[in-house]
């Protein structure tokens, strides 16, 4: 048996399901990037609303890369559980704000008429921070990206988030329809102002005057989210089916803790979305700081020290009481490069993460996590190591960091194995660490010129002394003891 609209009603009483007729609800969002972290954090609290009457803001789901979730979900009616976990028990829910799902390179005709259907009134994003074809330092379009140079070429048969965002705001423009508001939900920096530097730029390389109307007609406000979201594995959909009592091929395992907090910019409309306890402000930039600088500098020093360490899991490494206070540490180096506003106790919100990343339910890979770093570095670590060196503070806990990931982008771990490094640039980082040896003199300054991720603070000389060291004690004692040994200044 496996879960479908037919056999929601042979679920065990207990589990949760949708609360509301799916034959009445409607699309009002296109989603580009359905994996994993969408369907345990947006669509979650589009099921809440529709749970509530929102019937017009069903979600249609498209994958940019692979088949995978659609075969998946087809099956299913498109829906799924989320598994929410912790050190109480898992509990389980049945998610059905998703209605369709779309493979783009199979059918990028059919997702561009989606998204340029007037009933689309807004396009959320999670296609990673790669997806956004950018230089991650300074967060231009790279117009020499791969996927960028196809979609110039090829307007109506995209690969790219950008080039599928722009065809169909072309064809919006075109027949006088009002845009659809962007809302990206990746970990970058100004992640709405990015989104939109990015768009308007690859538009200007097909039109001119499209690229003026988007720059005065789309809306791109900026978003927080906040949700640990693993892969899902094997082992997570044989405990799902015991629970269900029925396959589900697709299903999501998280945590307890969500939060969104979104700007409120939405001239096509929204659901209502502080209902479903999002947040809506203003301005979420110090928010989105400082969950970059917290929450996720601290998980990439877990991820690539504790990969290093033999770690499996980042509650693994949350177990060895020098990595638990290292990453505090991470965090309490990065507060003062915050500017909060008034309330904000990032005292609490940090005893929080700790707690978070300790969970033992959640088996988030530290592999994982250490994927893409060079996309993920400036915004995580080294907009507060910029920071704290222009408030004349010491960048010791941040340079381990750095450090643990020039170690990792070697592809050779501390016993000679091969690390399996995902990466947009792994082959150059690799062929850049097998000219320079294992020789922290060498290596740090010739990874540290990489300006796509490093910039200008690359060429700083406290800059180049601090992770050059804090490599050399890598190379000299490994993860596990430099970790130990650590003391910050
Ligand atoms: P995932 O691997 O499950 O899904 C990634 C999605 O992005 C897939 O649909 C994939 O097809 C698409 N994608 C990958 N590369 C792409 C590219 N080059 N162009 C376009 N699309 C591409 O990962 P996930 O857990 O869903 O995370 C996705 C993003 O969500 C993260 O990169 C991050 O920005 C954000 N996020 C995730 C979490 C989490 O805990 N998982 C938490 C907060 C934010």
């Amino acid at each position: 048996l496996r879960l479908s609209n037919a056999s929601l009603d042979r679920l065990p009483g207990q589990i949760r399901r949708p609360a509301y007729n799916r034959s009445d609800i409607r699309p009002g969002i296109v989603h580009l990037g359905i994996g994993a972290f969408h369907r345990a954090h947006q669509a979650v609290v589009i099921d809440d609303l529709l749970a509530q009457g929102a019937s017009g803001w069903g979600i249609v789901g498209a994958s940019l890369r692979s088949p995978d979730t659609r075969d998946a979900l087809i099956p299913q009616d498109c829906l799924y559980t989320l598994a929410v976990r912790s050190g109480a028990g898992t509990e389980h829910r049945i998610i059905g704000s998703v209605l369709e799902t779309i493979v783009a390179p199979a059918n990028p005709a059919v997702l561009i008429a989606r998204m340029a259907d007037p009933a689309t009134r807004i396009v959320s994003l999670t296609v990673t921070e790669k997806g956004y074809c950018h230089t991650p330092q300074a967060g231009e379009l790279d117009e020499q990206h791969p996927d960028i140079v196809h979609d110039l070429q090829h307007p109506d048969a995209p690969r790219s988030a950008p080039g599928f965002i722009v065809a169909a705001l072309a064809r919006r423009q075109a027949a006088g329809t009002v845009p659809f508001t962007i809302l990206s939900c990746d970990n970058l920096a100004a992640n709405g102002h990015t989104a939109k530097r990015i768009v308007t730029q690859f538009a200007a390389l097909r039109s001119r005057e499209l690229a003026r109307w988007i720059e005065d007609e789309v809306a791109f406000p900026s978003t927080m989210v906040d949700r640990i979201v693993p892969e899902t594995t094997e082992a997570d959909r044989a405990s799902v089916a015991a629970a269900l009592g029925m396959t589900d091929a697709w299903p999501v395992v998280t945590e307890p803790f969500t939060q969104w907090i979104v700007e409120d910019r939405f001239p096509a409309g929204r659901p209502d979305f502080v209902a479903a306890g999002v947040q809506l402000v203003s301005d979420v930039t110090p928010f989105e700081h400082m969950k970059l600088r917290l929450l996720n500098a601290s998980h990439s020093a877990l991820a690539y020290l504790g990969y290093l360490a033999g770690f499996e899991t980042i509650a693994a490494a949350m177990t060895d009481a020098r990595f638990a206070a290292y990453a505090r540490q991470v965090m309490e180096d990065a507060a003062p490069t915050l500017e909060m506003p008034a309330g904000t106790d990032l005292a609490a919100y940090s005893v929080s993460l700790l707690q978070r990343f300790s969970n033992p339910a959640l088996h988030h890979r530290t592999w994982q996590i250490a994927m893409d770093g060079s996309q993920k570095l400036p915004q995580r670590l080294l907009a507060a190591m910029q920071d704290r060196l222009r408030m004349g503070l010491p960048i010791d806990t941040h340079a381990l960091a750095v450090a643990g990931w020039m170690r990792y982008v070697t592809a050779r771990d501390e016993a000679g194995g091969a690390i399996d490094v995902r990466d947009p640039i792994a082959a150059k980082l690799k062929a850049i660490a097998d000219s320079a040896g294992p020789v922290a003199d060498r290596l740090a300054p010739a990874l540290l010129e990489v300006s796509s991720i490093f910039g200008t603070l690359g060429g700083d000389t406290r800059m180049r002394s601090a992770v050059t060291q804090a490599l050399a004690k890598l190379y000299e004692v490994g993860a596990r003891q430099a970790v130990q040994e650590f003391r910050p200044v």
